[in-house]
């Protein structure tokens, strides 16, 4: 398999990020990735899809063109949603988010509920979670959201300053309500891809005599991403590169992943059944008689087998595997201690067993 690395949801001066597409471009090609999205705030940019080739490092970086649509209806505006592969401006066409995900989906999009779960650490600190659950057909959800670890950890502005010194030490993992959140919403039956983001913006804050841009593009593009499992390596054509990175997130070929504790490349979450049934995280294995769940990590980890929400098994190991006759949603997390605690490393889809004929 070839693990391909990017970034879906950031900003830029064509919403509220402080960096111009291809000064985004540069530190995505620094920070190492593959590809990214641009999400700006219920805005289409054109022309700018394509290889962005870097003349400093002389490496490339494929850029393709979303968008982050909030619901109109709400102020302070919420639901944001994050839609994909729809390569024409989404501002106003729908009101209400049903309709919105509909309707990117009918122009043969993908939608992920964008930092569906929110907390703040300071009064003033305004949050922009997901309200409306009475929703279904999206693609799924933003497990993961660095900006979410960093508003939960801003008690002030000197905190806020002292955290963009020490930015390793506010990410610390999905919350667990998000953890639980994605669960409730699988044990529906639909598959739910879970996907990891920076939400990049890069923007300056000020304290006193202090200025300082907190969360630059490129730590955030080292820090929490979305790696793609691919059968082939990514192509140069650009339309068919969409295609392989669609194909892969609407499967749910794909975990996420903070980079900077340790690099996930070789990470495996596969199942079997039967003489000449293997699969991967994202996919449905019918069960002939008994499954066997393997897992792969290229460092050690705590890993932790979860069916259903609840955990099956915990071992502080590279290799974590399991039997099983039951039928469930069987996913996995890994830990590693970095900065002086247990972070969240590694975070799969799910493989999702189904009862035999
Ligand atoms: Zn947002
Ligand atoms: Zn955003």
């Amino acid at each position: 398999m070839y693990d391909v690395v990017g970034n879906l949801h950031l900003h830029t001066t064509a919403s509220d990020g402080s960096g111009t597409h291809d000064e985004v471009a540069s530190a995505a090609v620094r920070a190492g990735l593959d590809f990214i999205i641009y999400t700006d705030h219920n805005t289409w940019t054109n022309g700018v899809e394509g290889w962005y080739h870097d003349s400093e490092t002389g490496r490339d970086v494929l850029r393709l063109m979303g968008q982050e649509v909030n619901d109109q209806n709400l102020e302070p505006e919420r639901n944001h949603l994050l839609c994909h592969f729809v390569c024409s401006d989404l501002n106003g066409v729908a009101a209400e988010p049903q309709d919105l995900i509909e309707t990117v989906t009918g122009r043969g999009g993908l939608t992920f509920l964008a930092h569906p779960i929110e907390f703040k650490g300071h009064r003033d600190v305004e949050l922009y979670p997901w309200v409306s659950w009475d929703i279904s057909g999206f693609t799924g959800v933003e497990l993961w959201n660095a900006m979410t670890n960093v508003k939960y950890r801003l008690k002030n502005v000197a905190i806020g300053l002292l955290g963009s010194y020490l930015p390793n030490w506010v990410l610390s993992g999905p919350f667990p309500e998000m953890l639980a959140k994605w669960d409730e919403l699988l044990a529906n039956g639909e598959k739910v891809v879970a996907i990891g983001n920076s939400d990049a913006h890069a923007m300056p804050i000020t304290w006193k005599i202090f200025t300082r841009t907190i969360y630059p593009y490129e730590f955030c593009f080292r820090a929490v991403n979305t790696h793609l499992l691919l059968t082939e390596p990514l192509e140069r054509e650009v339309d068919r590169a969409r295609r392989q990175i669609y194909n892969a997130l609407k499967s749910g070929r794909c975990f996420v992943s903070y980079d900077m504790i340790a690099s996930p490349t070789g990470f495996i979450f596969t199942g079997a059944s039967g003489s000449n049934q293997e699969v991967m995280m994202g996919d449905t294995l019918t069960l002939q008689s008994e499954a066997v769940l393997r897992v792969h990590s290229p460092h050690k980890a705590k890993l932790r087998l979860l069916k259903d929400g609840k955990l099956l098994k915990e071992t502080r190991s590279t290799h974590l595997e399991w039997r099983t006759t039951e039928p469930g949603v069987y996913r996995v997390e890994a830990y590693r201690r970095y900065w002086g605690q247990q972070r969240g490393w590694v975070f799969t889809n799910p493989i999702y067993i189904k009862k035999g004929e």
